[in-house]
């Protein structure tokens, strides 16, 4: 990806541990890299096609004066999401913050924090067997569009399956979304637990019937074996009922593992 950067962008704040720090305020230095691709804007010469570094370097001086945190840590965090949402086209960002008057009683050039945060690709699950299954399915892709953190780019169309695992319940109703999201895995997987709770899910009978169930399959191409989480999802592969769904949206996409793509894990599992 191609780089914009501003370098060293002095702004004055009111942020810190200290009273005299939120109250006096002082000088923060900040610089931060956009990534995006400046190709087009390059062969057109059209700023359109690129992003403003004049408006961006506005927006981290209205937000530095605007909020006040006690950590530099903290302000990093929100300079970051907030230029992230700024323009789509910017896909990562850096942001340094410089302290050089941070009160420690020594002399020194700055304290920094710098941070990198880009938007990442989840591709989730979707399904449902009590109820109004769509009105279910549909609400939770409602929600996550609603969320700035969350921006969804293609959705499946939903198809009606056989119970998997427990055959003694009704049927499903199955389908697939990518999203794009600013969130980490394990703070997705919450956002999608709380989508589920919303429905009424409840957890009775492993693979039993739900109101609402949404599994994280891939998340970037990264591979995530923690206690509570695994991706790519660990049964992916023997479910037709979430490839069909995903082939529809991602059939060259390739599970990070197995090295295949959607539409060849589909004939596998066919055969
Ligand atoms: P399965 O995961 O086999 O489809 P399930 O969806 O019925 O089963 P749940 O009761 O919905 O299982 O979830 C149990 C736990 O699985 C969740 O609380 C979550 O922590 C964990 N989990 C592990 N990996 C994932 C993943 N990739 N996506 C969602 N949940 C996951
Ligand atoms: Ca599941
Ligand atoms: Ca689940």
């Amino acid at each position: 990806m191609d780089k914009i950067r501003i370098e060293n962008l002095e702004v004055f704040g009111n942020h810190g541990v200290f009273e005299e720090e939120t109250k006096l305020g002082q000088k923060f230095i900040i610089s931060c890299s956009l990534y995006l691709d400046t190709r087009k804007a390059g062969q057109k010469d059209d700023l359109n096609a690129s992003v403003h570094y004049g408006m961006v370097a506005h927006l981290i001086k209205k937000e530095m004066e605007e909020n006040t945190f006690a950590l530099i840590e903290a302000v990093a965090e929100r300079l970051a999401e907030c230029v992230l949402l700024y323009d789509e086209k910017i896909r990562e960002v850096e942001i340094e913050v410089k302290k050089p008057w941070a009160p420690i009683g020594l002399s020194l050039e700055y304290v920094s924090v710098s941070i990198r945060r880009k938007w990442h690709e989840a591709y989730v699950a979707l399904g449902s067997n009590i109820g109004d299954k769509e009105a279910y399915i549909l609400q939770a892709i409602e929600k996550l569009k609603n969320r700035k953190d969350c921006r969804v780019k293609k959705v499946s169309s939903l198809i009606e399956t056989e119970p998997y695992g427990v055959v003694d319940q009704d049927k499903f109703l199955n389908g697939a979304l990518l999203v794009e999201t600013l969130l980490p895995p394990q703070e997705f997987l919450d956002v999608l637990h709380e989508i589920e709770s919303e429905a009424n899910r409840e957890r009775t009978r492993h693979w039993g019937p739900r109101t609402l169930d949404l599994d994280i399959i891939f998340y970037d191409d990264e591979i995530i074996q923690e206690e509570n989480l695994c991706v790519p999802h660990a049964d992916m592969h023997n479910r037709l009922f979430v490839l069909e769904p995903l082939k529809e949206i991602a059939p060259y996409k390739r599970h990070p593992v197995y090295g295949k793509t959607i539409a060849e894990m589909v004939v596998d599992l066919k055969k």
